[in-house]
């Protein structure tokens, strides 16, 4: 049977070797969170202030909300896996840009075809974005964003590997936005309906 902790284990190393843009300016790499086998991922924008601090992905008050969205569908760590498509903190939590986006997914991408999920939940626009524009980066800007697309589910297919995609508000955008809140409570149910299907595969 395959390690996949070992394998994720390795590329972590990989990443460090590759000093990645934005690696000089932050403190950790924040390479990912949950469990190895988990059929389920989550993948968010780029590591906050927190992150960056413990090297550990949504550790901060949007991982708060993502906690309560994982207990509100039954899930914990053992179940997920989570990571960002930035590996690294953009300073002062600034917008990633196209270079860093073209240079961090392919990592992203190495991290999914370990970890082959059934699901990917994409957290906020740019992860949505990416995973829309069939993981090219120069395709992301032609894609609709969050707004109209949240909880819409999609096949989308990475290496001959049929995932679905649910895309989901980011859990920070809702931390004062009680309109966002409901539509994100919304969301969860279609997220739990999927994982109550007796095989998660399409
Ligand atoms: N926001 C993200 O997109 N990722 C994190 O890890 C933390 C906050």
């Amino acid at each position: 049977m395959v390690d996949k902790q070992k394998l994720l284990d390795e590329l972590k190393e990989e990443i460090i070797r590759a000093k990645l843009p934005l690696s000089e300016s932050a403190t950790n790499l924040v390479f990912g969170k949950g469990s190895p086998s988990a059929e389920i991922m989550f993948i968010g924008e780029s590591p906050g202030h927190n992150e960056d601090i413990q090297g550990v992905p949504f550790v901060g008050a949007a991982g708060k909300n993502l906690d309560k969205l994982l207990v509100a569908v039954g899930l914990s760590l053992d179940d997920v896996y989570i990571t960002n498509i930035l590996k690294y903190r953009p300073p002062e939590n600034r917008e990633p840009n196209d270079n860093e986006i073209r240079t961090h997914t392919p990592w992203l991408m190495k991290q999914i075809r370990e970890m082959k999920p059934k699901v990917i939940c994409s957290l906020g626009n740019h992860a949505t974005k990416f995973f829309l524009a069939k993981c090219n980066p120069d395709e992301m800007d032609k894609q609709p964003g969050i707004t109209n697309v949240h909880g819409k589910i999609k096949i989308i297919e990475i290496d001959g590997m049929k995932i679905k995609l649910i895309p989901l508000f980011h859990p920070a955008a809702i931390i004062y936005n009680q309109k966002l809140k409901v539509e994100w409570e919304k969301d969860m149910i279609i997220v739990k309906h999927e994982l109550t299907q007796k095989t998660l595969r399409v």
